[in-house]
């Protein structure tokens, strides 16, 4: 993550990058700014404030320095309350990725599987967003690209259960290590998609048990994608959430907004649209983006 220039990191750039090198009322107008501009959300923001002063306080820190120490050492331990592991010991380990279209489900399969394969993991991937050709088509693409396996749908619009199903049988019968099963991200029709992914997950069950169910989230769309995804943290029985976008992304404060809102861990983090575009969870690499 570290050569990347980060468009989140400006917003702290700003309150650090100069001007007075004791601590006045304007810093704090600054921090304060800089973490609603950031997306922390109002309550997050003002508990940050709160901790970050009552420690200054404590410290009887008077320089702007020590204070930005301080704010990142704050971030950083709020950031690392919740554990990043992916868990993949079930063998084969069964992930189910979902969220709405467009977030980047297809494009972080294609990321995850390529990163895993250098772990020597044997891996299928399964389409089982039937009715969306491109999707198919698309994660078709990804495979390749990785070199994994991949099971799609017979016909258009097959049963995305019966996809899921063939695609944990291979993956028992040829001894793979992972299988990552896309899923339909179609939210006009909320409802069905729920009862479609329940499905999904009754029939893996039948095989094996479902070890992850990845949530992806745009953190470009910041608090409003979480409003979307609501449906999925309250009926898809979501292990842990993918951050996707986050190169294109002034957000950075929704990084941390997000696991405090879900109460969920950020397993894995996009940054881009290459094949090597992805990147583990680390939160003291994180808080020392956000506040460079
Ligand atoms: P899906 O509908 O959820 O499967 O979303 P896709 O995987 O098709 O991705 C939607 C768009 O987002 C595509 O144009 C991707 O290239 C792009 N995308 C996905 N992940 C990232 C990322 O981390 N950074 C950037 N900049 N673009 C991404």
């Amino acid at each position: 993550m570290a050569e990347k220039a980060w468009s989140f990191s400006r917003a702290f750039r700003n309150v650090f990058g100069g001007g007075s090198e004791t601590i006045t009322d304007d810093t704090w107008d600054d921090i304060e700014t800089a973490l609603i501009t950031a997306d922390f959300g109002p309550e997050i923001a003002d508990s940050i404030l709160e901790e970050v002063r009552e420690s200054v306080e404590r410290h009887r820190v008077s320089e702007v320095k020590e204070l930005k120490r301080i704010l990142r050492e704050v971030l950083e331990e709020r950031l690392a309350a919740f554990d990043p592991t992916l868990k993949l010991t079930d063998r084969p380990a069964v992930i189910l990725v979902v969220g709405v279209n467009g977030v980047g489900k297809t494009t972080t399969i294609g990321k995850l599987s390529n990163y895993l394969t250098r772990f020597d993991k044997k891996i299928i991937v399964g389409a089982a967003d039937t009715f969306r050709a491109a999707a198919v088509e698309q994660l078709a693409t990804w495979a390749e690209r990785a070199g994994v396996a991949i099971v799609k749908p017979q016909q258009q619009g097959q049963d995305p259960a019966s996809v899921a199903f063939q695609t944990v049988q291979r993956a028992i019968d040829e001894d793979l290590d992972i299988a990552i099963i896309d899923t339909a991200g179609r939210l006009q029709t909320k409802g069905g998609l729920m009862d479609e992914l329940g499905k999904i997950r009754r029939v893996i069950e039948k095989l094996a048990p479902v070890s992850e169910v990845l949530l992806v989230l745009d953190a470009t769309t910041g608090q409003n994608g979480l409003a979307q995804a609501q449906a999925f943290i309250e009926h898809a029985g979501v292990t842990g959430l993918v951050l996707t976008k986050l190169d294109g992304s002034a957000k950075g404060g929704f990084v941390l907004a997000v696991q405090e809102h879900t109460k969920l861990p950020i397993k894995l983090v996009g940054q881009g649209e290459g094949i090597g575009d992805l990147t583990g969870f680390t939160p003291h690499v994180f808080a020392a983006q956000l506040v460079p």
